[in-house]
């Protein structure tokens, strides 16, 4: 069995990572720094998923996956009114845009040979928003585009879910005001950030234990997360 999970170099996608290696995976890594001595059953890849032919090219040497886990993301924590073009298209390219070509793209060569699970790392942020607003959309839109998946290229055995974290302790949080940290734990039932292993607990459960039955659905993990 084999697992390709975008962005798993660290954070909750390393986690998701040594999980699958632990239930049997060969599992490919895609990453723009690489790991520098991955661990046995982890091959690491250097491609910036940003620009979609080169990850294209990798996914061909890879060959079809049972798994493909969708983790790779940014988040700024600027004001929407200072987004540049360049700023949106960014982060569109990583977060959304490469995440569902390489989707769809994997779904028909999944479909072909009797099928498969993809995984995608959304957010509460596409539910609730978010104040990097290109961060939120680009998790609303992924967490659709698992759904058009699974509408399309259900019935022919490919999975498509999301996982809907609210914020998770890993270096994406490194960024944020320890205020405003403070306030977004007060925010959840436990009165604290998710951790990047939970997350991987439940993205190693669509990815493999799940019932076929939930396809093009969302798993909820923001601890009763109350913004206001
Ligand atoms: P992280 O910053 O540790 O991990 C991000 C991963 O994406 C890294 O492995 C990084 O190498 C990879 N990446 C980023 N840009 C890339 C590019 N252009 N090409 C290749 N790889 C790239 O943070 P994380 O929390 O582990 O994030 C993983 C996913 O979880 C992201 O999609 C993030 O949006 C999502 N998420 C995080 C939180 C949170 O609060 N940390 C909450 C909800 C969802």
């Amino acid at each position: 069995m084999k697992a390709i999970i975008t962005g798993g170099n660290r954070g909750i996608g390393f986690e998701v990572a040594k999980r699958l290696v632990a239930r049997g995976f060969e599992v490919h890594v895609l990453s723009r720094s690489g790991l520098e001595t991955p661990p046995a059953g982890i091959t690491a890849w250097k491609v910036d998923v940003a620009d979609y032919e080169s990850l294209k090219a990798v996914l061909d040497q890879i060959g079809v996956p049972d798994v493909f886990v969708n983790n790779a993301g940014i988040m700024n924590t600027r004001a929407a009114a200072d987004y540049g073009r360049e700023h949106i298209q960014e982060i569109l390219d990583i977060n959304l845009i490469s995440a569902v070509r390489a989707s769809v793209d994997l779904a028909d060569r999944m479909a072909a040979v009797g099928g498969g699970r993809i995984v995608s790392v959304a957010s509460v942020a596409g539910q609730i928003g978010h104040p990097d607003i290109w961060y939120g959309i680009s998790k609303a839109g992924l967490i659709n585009a698992m759904r058009s998946i699974a509408r399309s290229h259900g019935a022919r055995g490919v999975i498509a879910n999301s996982v809907a974290p609210g914020p998770v302790d890993t270096d994406m949080m490194k960024s944020i005001p320890e205020a405003r940290k403070a306030r977004l734990k007060s925010a959840t039932i436990s009165q604290r950030f998710c951790s990047a292993e939970e997350v991987a607990d439940a993205i190693l459960w669509l990815a493999t234990d799940a019932p076929v039955y939930i396809n093009g659905e969302v798993v909820d993990m923001n601890n009763g997360v109350n913004y206001r």
